[in-house]
């Protein structure tokens, strides 16, 4: 429960981080006409929270991989809740379900599904006349 909040909660927080900032300049914006006095707050409040919102996703990601790890521990895949077979092991823990794939840390794991190298389909049809 605990880990499918925290979970979702980092995989929006940037993009929700972002949308904030967007509003904060359309409010800025129109204050710059109105009120001037709010557009030069804004943008000093805009630079001394960045630090908070920074510390924040940090935080956000630090509990979700503390939420995530006990289920790694279990064999349990976080993201489906499967119990996994033998297979479920170090460096990646990769589900048979849901293909989720998971670094020991308890961090989703960033990597090519497909394992073709990057690029090649481009020098391919570069060289054809
Ligand atoms: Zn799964």
């Amino acid at each position: 429960m605990l880990q499918r909040f925290f979970a979702a909660l980092r995989a929006h927080y940037g993009v929700t981080v972002f949308f904030l900032y967007l509003g904060a300049f359309g409010i800025a914006f129109v204050g710059t006409f109105t009120l001037p006095l709010i557009a030069i707050f804004m943008v000093l409040l805009s630079i001394f929270l960045l630090v908070p919102a920074v510390l924040l996703g940090d935080a956000i990601g630090a509990l979700s991989r503390k939420t995530t790890r006990p289920y790694l521990r279990r064999g349990v895949c976080p993201r489906c809740r499967e119990q996994q077979g033998p297979a479920w092991e170090l460096p990646v823990y990769r589900c048979a379900f849901c293909k989720a794939a998971f670094d020991p840390s308890g961090d989703p794991h960033e990597g090519d599904e497909s394992g073709t190298p990057q690029g090649a389909p481009n020098l391919t049809a570069n060289e054809a006349p």
